[in-house]
């Protein structure tokens, strides 16, 4: 499996292509710049089955609609987050001076579903607390992406609607901090880092040792 990153917006929002050598793919979480995510996705061929959204702020959904609508992609959220997607201000679009939409979703995610990739599979894990939906993609073996939820010696905001920064490290130290410390962590923004270098080095974190 390939995990091909972008980085897109205003807000730097690290956007993946996952796709085996058969060319089948996904996205995680188009946010802006649909083009440059689209350019990619001509160059290497893919087949984007599905689009997933770690959960529903703006910078993460933006580009969503257009990538859609030109590979027929289907788009996924987490059931508690679809609200966020017709309301710019649960998606912070208009704290940005837009009213930005999300129509047409197709799949309801929840705690425990599967995304197949050719002959791989990402887990769905519900991490609440950066917003009520918000979810982790673990793909086994190599990594886990994180969304906002967990970055590298930081967490996301909880000041925003459904932002609950207890049920934030909750979800942190009981869903994530249990797998392995080999594991890749994919953040939403910033560089990528570790299980283990979370674990010791995590400011949030390292406390509930
Ligand atoms: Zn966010
Ligand atoms: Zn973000």
């Amino acid at each position: 499996m390939e995990i091909f990153p972008i980085t897109v917006g205003s807000l730097d929002t690290n956007c993946y292509i996952l796709y085996d050598n058969m060319g089948q793919g996904v996205i995680i979480d188009p946010g802006a710049d649909p083009e440059l995510i689209l350019a990619q996705i001509d160059k290497k061929k893919l087949n984007i089955e599905k689009i997933i959204l770690t959960h529903g702020h703006f910078d993460h959904i933006g580009g969503a609609d257009t990538i859609k609508a030109k590979t027929g992609a289907k788009i996924a959220i987490h059931n508690q987050d679809e609200e966020l997607l017709l309301d710019g201000y649960k998606n912070l679009s208009r704290m940005m001076g837009a009213d930005y939409k999300l129509e047409g979703v197709d799949i309801l995610l929840e705690e425990g579903d599967t995304i197949q990739i050719g002959n791989d599979k990402l887990y769905v894990i519900h991490t609440p607390g950066h917003t009520k939906g918000g979810l982790c993609l673990l793909l086994e073996g190599r990594g886990i992406f994180t969304g906002d939820t967990l970055f590298m010696y930081s967490v996301g905001r909880t000041d925003f609607y459904g932002g609950d920064h207890d049920i934030l490290i909750k979800s942190i130290i009981e869903k994530i901090m249990p797998l392995d410390d080999h594991l890749m962590i994919y953040p939403g923004h910033g560089p990528t880092s570790t299980i283990g270098n979370e674990r010791s080095r995590n400011p949030y974190i390292k406390q509930f040792k």
